[in-house]
C-alpha cells in the first residue's frame, strides 16, 4: 500500500498538556490508516506557522493539534504554500466555535479517527492585514472581556450570559472611533465598542444569527459592531436584543461582506481566533473563500456549506 505523507505539528502545552497521554492513540490511528508521519513538537508561539510554511508542501496532509492559536497558525501556514496540503485540527482542550461548527470531536482519539475518514471542506479563510483568522477577529468589549476571564469561568458562566457580562462592563470600555468601508464603497462612520468579524456558527457559543444562514465557504463573513452605548437605557436595549437574539437594536450594525477596511483613530486591541491579533489603527479583512481544504464531519458539511453532499 502506498503511504501518504503527513506532516503532525503539535503543542504540547496546549489544553493542560492532555496531548501527552493520547500521543500514541493519535498516532496509531494513522499508521492504521496508512499515513507515514514527520511529528514537530512547537516551542514557542509562531512555530506551527514557520514549520508548516517552511516543510507543509511536502505533504499530502498536514494536522495540527493545539488550541486556538495552533490551529489559527496552521492556517496562516498553509496560506503561504500554492499547493495547499489537506489540513486536519486535533483540539487541545476546549473544542473552539471552529472546530465544534465543522463537528470535529472533543476526544482527541475520535478526532483523529475523523482525519482518516472524515471529508475535506474548502472552508474560507479570514485575511487580516498580514495575518489571518479561522472564525474570528473582534475588537472591544467582548475581546477585552476575554482576555480577563479564564476558559473554565467562561464554560461555567455559559454562553449567553457571557456574551452579555461583556456589555455589562461597557462604561469601562473606551469607544473607538471608526471608518468602515465594506464591498468596496458601503461606509460607516461612529463610535463603536465592539466589533466581531466572523466565519463561523457562533461565536464564544454565542449564535448571533439564524445558523441556517451562515455559510462557511460562501466567501462573505458576518459582521456586527455596537455603536456606543451613552445611558443606561441604551445599555439595557442592546443587552436585551443580545439575550433575545433579536439584534435589533439601532446600535446593533450587522451586515456580510466580503472585504472591509477599518480605519481608527487610535490604536485598536484585536482578537483573532481569541488569541491576540495585536493593535492596529488601519485594517483591511479579506475573505478568502474555500481557500482552507480541512477535513471535517460529513454531516457538518450538509450545514456549512453552499453545496452540500
Ligand atoms: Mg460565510
Amino acid at each position: 500500500m502506498l503511504k501518504k505523507k503527513m506532516l503532525f505539528v503539535y503543542n504540547p502545552m496546549a489544553g493542560k498538556e492532555q496531548i501527552k497521554n493520547k500521543l500514541s492513540d493519535i498516532l496509531q490511528t494513522f499508521s492504521e490508516a496508512g499515513f507515514i508521519i514527520t511529528i514537530v513538537s512547537t516551542e514557542q508561539k509562531g512555530d506551527a506557522r514557520k514549520i508548516i510554511e517552511e516543510y507543509g508542501a511536502d505533504y499530502e496532509y498536514v494536522v495540527c493539534s493545539g488550541g486556538d492559536g495552533t490551529m489559527n497558525e496552521a492556517a496562516a501556514g498553509l496560506m503561504q504554500l500554492e499547493k495547499r496540503p489537506v489540513c486536519g485540527y486535533i483540539p487541545a482542550g476546549t473544542v473552539n466555535d471552529f472546530a465544534s461548527s465543522l463537528k470535529i470531536p472533543k476526544l482527541m482519539k475520535r478526532a483523529a479517527k475523523l482525519i482518516t475518514e472524515g471529508t475535506i471542506f474548502h472552508c474560507d479563510l479570514g485575511g487580516f492585514n498580514q495575518d489571518y483568522f479561522t472564525y474570528v477577529a473582534g475588537f472591544g468589549a467582548f475581546t477585552e472581556v476575554s482576555y480577563q476571564t479564564p476558559q473554565e469561568w467562561k464554560n461555567a458562566l455559559g454562553k449567553v450570559a457571557y456574551f452579555a457580562e461583556a456589555i455589562k462592563h461597557v462604561s469601562e470600555i473606551k469607544p473607538h472611533h471608526m471608518r468602515i468601508v465594506y464591498d468596496n464603497d458601503e461606509v460607516i462612520e461612529g463610535e463603536f465598542i465592539l466589533g466581531l468579524i466572523s466565519n463561523s456558527v457562533s461565536v464564544a457559543g454565542y449564535r448571533a444569527y439564524e445558523k441556517k444562514n451562515i455559510k462557511m465557504d460562501d466567501g462573505l463573513f458576518e459582521v456586527m459592531l455596537i455603536r456606543e452605548l451613552k445611558n443606561p437605557l441604551e445599555i439595557q436595549m442592546v443587552l436585551n436584543a443580545l439575550m433575545t437574539k433579536r439584534l435589533d437594536a439601532e446600535q446593533i450594525v450587522r451586515f456580510r461582506s466580503q472585504k472591509i477596511h477599518i480605519v481608527a483613530e487610535d490604536e485598536v486591541q484585536w482578537t483573532l481566533d481569541g488569541e491576540d491579533g495585536g493593535f492596529c489603527k488601519e485594517v483591511r479583512m479579506q475573505n478568502y473563500q474555500r481557500a482552507l481544504p480541512i477535513i471535517c464531519a460529513q454531516e457538518a458539511i450538509a450545514k456549512v456549506s453552499m453545496q452540500p453532499l
